[in-house]
């Protein structure tokens, strides 16, 4: 199923012609490719196996938005955390660490 580039969920409708992005936020967003990885080193940094999206949240001074987004796409365009559980991810939700 694919995916926005941006804030990783399910894409139902592509506003984009170049990428996959789900909505006009995060076509903007995802034009600021510095604030991405910036965002997503930040994630990687604080991470550790069981952790709850929510604690990863606190832990970093940003928009929740955006920071639950950059956990989404390492878990689903990076591949380098995932989820044990069966569902889409919430603030409850713990995250892994894939091993390399
Ligand atoms: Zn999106």
């Amino acid at each position: 199923m694919q995916r926005c580039d941006y804030c990783g969920r399910i894409l139902y409708k592509n506003v984009s012609e170049k990428y996959f992005l789900c909505s006009s936020k995060c076509r903007t967003k995802y034009k600021n490719k510095k604030y991405l990885s910036k965002l997503e080193q930040s994630v990687t940094s604080v991470v550790k196996n069981g952790i709850l999206v929510k604690e990863i949240v606190n832990k970093l001074d940003y928009d929740k938005f955006d920071t639950v987004s950059a956990i989404r796409r390492l878990i689903y365009k990076k591949g380098s955390l995932f989820i044990k559980a069966n569902s889409e991810i919430n603030l409850n939700v713990e995250i892994f660490i894939v091993r390399k």
